[in-house]
């Protein structure tokens, strides 16, 4: 590529939320790092969009630890080493579960959710505290090691003995914990039925799967954060925290390119060599970080001779979660003070909680930031899952959209009685709209990697230079999950020295 622009230390394909943690840092460290965003929005699944008015978050809402100098969220560390703080308001209960039978409010703070599980079972109250104690003696070693000191290979252990040694001793003793699946914990723990779907529920909502199949240590981790740390939402929503990722990423030098679609990586001779964009640009670096999926990257931009053909297939058969029905709505807020931000409606108890459309999630964020509305009015989303297969733009498609888009009103018609006739703005999106604006295969929610399974992959790819960060690299699913695979990705890329004192300086201002 004679003509390729060249000059940058790494190139970042997607500037979804592990695409800028991994950039963000990696500036920081000094490095030349360029963002390539096929969108013209940043954010990836987190990307903020307006319309009349409203601003909308496209996917998550439900955060814990932004503003949480205590706490150990990995977004709260790299905003902090990147100097751009957010302002979050704190709240509990974090939501209310509407099953067929009955409301309830869920509560980060352990003693009222525990008074909350026993309005409704005593022993689910019970069996929930120990639960819970045992989840928390595997997040409690966890928590005492901050991401930021984490890095994706054999260099770890130099980073973490020195400095962690009781963490990691006392760490020892669970080490089998951390390969189970929440199962293990449930079966050894709660005999109450109606405990043990509420566990489902609280893993599908995390993992996209059920607790057989959800890793107990993303879990302890939930729970640790919720109990130990504040549940908190950004002020100006989700695309308040993108922004400050970017903002960063500039301050320390970076560069960040919107409508830049990628059409190819550029390998030659199983080593990186640059990207080429759509419009037929060529860029060149000696580090390519690809934060499209898993699918799109080894589907997509690669050559099918850039990888070994068995690495390929096996990469490629990854099975996919669903993905989703989306529904954002403008309303009307006369009447609706008592109204709080998150709802999970489960429609039918004899249907399966994965079901699409029998579990919808909704979140209104006007109720604690209001700058998100025009006045007197909040803003609304609810999705739930939707199968890829069958969708097509056809004559059927308008019909077939306000059809799978039924459940997700009926839902919020729990939470707001006579939402249909306070509707000023209405936007239903589809598989085929999420894979649109996300750009990901099928428009899946991530991997589905079952515990005991396999393990999702690291950040490296059998290409020299070629690196992977986001939701189907290692820890997974999940905002805290892909921006730990971007502090693990630009962490292995940097030297344990550099590393080492960023982490250092963190600490010291904490
Ligand atoms: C509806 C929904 C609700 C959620 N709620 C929560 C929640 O409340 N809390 C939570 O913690 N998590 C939540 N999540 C999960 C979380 O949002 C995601 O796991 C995370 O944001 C994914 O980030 P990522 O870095 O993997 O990549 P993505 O967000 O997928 O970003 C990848 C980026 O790469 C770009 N891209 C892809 N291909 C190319 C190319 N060829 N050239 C250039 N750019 C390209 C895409 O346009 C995109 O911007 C939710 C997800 C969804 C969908």
């Amino acid at each position: 590529m004679p003509s390729a622009k060249s000059g940058f230390d790494v190139i970042i394909v997607g500037s979804g939320l592990g695409g800028l943690t991994a950039a963000a840092l990696l500036a920081r460290y000094g490095r030349r790092a360029l963002v390539c965003e096929s969108h013209s929005l940043p954010g990836g699944a987190a990307h903020a969009f307006q319309r009349q008015g409203f601003t909308f978050d496209s996917g998550p809402s439900f955060y814990c630890g932004l503003a949480d100098s205590t706490g150990c969220n990995p977004l709260k560390q790299v905003l902090d080493v990147i100097d751009e703080p957010i302002e979050a308001i704190a709240y509990d209960p974090l939501g209310h579960y509407h099953f067929p039978e009955q409301t309830f409010p869920v509560y980060g703070d352990s003693q009222r959710y525990q008074q909350a599980l026993s309005q409704v079972s005593q022993q689910a109250a019970q069996e929930f505290a120990q639960l819970e104690a045992k989840l928390l003696k595997l997040y409690a070693p966890l928590r005492a090691i901050p991401t930021l000191a984490l890095r994706a290979d054999w260099q770890l252990g130099m980073a973490l003995l020195p400095r962690y040694p009781k963490a990691l001793l006392s760490l020892l003793p669970r080490l089998a914990d951390l390969g189970k699946s929440m199962s293990d914990f449930v079966d050894d723990t709660v005999s109450d039925p109606w405990l043990r779907r509420l566990i489902d529920l609280e893993c599908f909502l995390l993992s996209g799967l059920k607790a057989h199949d959800t890793v107990a240590p993303e879990m302890a981790f939930m729970f640790g954060e919720r109990a130990n740390s504040v549940i908190d939402y950004p002020i100006g929503g989700s695309g308040a925290i993108v922004e400050a990722l970017v903002r960063g990423l500039k301050r320390w030098g970076g560069e960040l390119r919107l409508g830049a679609h990628v059409e190819q990586i550029w390998v030659e001779q199983g080593r990186v060599k640059g990207v080429q964009l759509k419009d037929g640009e060529q860029l060149t670096a000696p580090v390519v970080i690809s934060n499209a999926t898993l699918w799109d990257t080894y589907g997509q931009l690669l050559s099918t001779d850039d990888l070994p053909a068995s690495y390929r297939q096996e990469a490629l058969a990854t099975p996919a979660v669903d993905s989703f029905m989306h529904l954002h709505l403008g309303i009307r807020a006369e009447g609706l003070e008592a109204l709080t931000i998150h709802h999970v409606v489960v429609h039918s108890a004899e249907r399966d909680i994965t079901a699409p459309g029998n579990t919808c999630m909704i979140s209104i964020p006007t109720v604690l930031d209001p700058s998100q509305a025009p006045a007197g009015h909040h803003v609304v989303h609810a999705y739930t899952l939707e199968p890829w297969d069958g969708w097509q733009r056809d004559e059927h498609y308008a019909e077939k959209k306000r059809q799978r888009a039924e459940p997700l009103f009926q839902a919020l018609e729990k939470v707001i009685p006579d939402l249909r006739d306070r509707i000023v703005v209405e936007l239903i999106g589809t598989p085929l709209t999420h894979r649109r604006f996300l750009r990901r295969y099928q428009g899946t929610y991530g991997p589905a990697i079952a515990a005991g399974q396999g393990l999702f992959p690291s950040c490296q790819t059998p290409i020299k230079g070629l690196y992977r960060v986001g939701d189907s690299t290692l820890p997974g699913i999940g905002v805290p999950a892909v921006v730990a695979s971007g502090i693990l990705c630009a962490n292995h890329l940097v030297s344990l020295k550099e590393s080492m004192s960023l982490l250092e300086q963190w600490q010291e201002k904490r």
